[in-house]
């Protein structure tokens, strides 16, 4: 059957990563026509509202990186500022449209590389 639920979700998230996708390129200014915030912001409302309808939950990483407030995606150097608190194992992402805080804890173990792990 082509309508099932499976084929119905896939075809949803791919709208959502193509969403995202040229939103993210708005607010760069690769778009078409340069940086174009309205537009973008639109975009990822209509990603999140198709992923609240079909309740996917995406595994694209950018979907943890959206201002709740005002619904931009947080680049670091272009739409937020990135600080790190390293007491607090704690990088805050500070949006630069509307001042928001979003707080992400990283782990204080060093990541095991090639070289370290012999
Ligand atoms: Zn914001």
């Amino acid at each position: 059957m082509s309508n099932d639920k499976g084929t119905v979700k896939h075809i949803a998230e791919e709208r959502i990563g193509i969403l995202l996708d040229i939103s993210e390129r708005f607010f760069k200014g690769d778009g078409p026509a340069g940086v174009d915030e309205a537009l973008a912001k639109k975009y990822i409302g209509l990603a999140m509202q198709i992923r609240r309808h079909y309740k996917i939950r995406t595994k694209d990483k950018r979907f943890g990186t959206i201002c709740k407030k005002c619904r931009t995606i947080l680049i670091p150097g272009i739409t937020c500022t990135v600080r790190i608190l390293g007491k607090e194992h704690t990088a805050v992402y500070k949006c630069n449209r509307c001042g928001t805080e979003k707080r992400a804890i990283f782990s204080s173990k060093p990541v095991a590389t090639p070289l370290s792990s012999k």
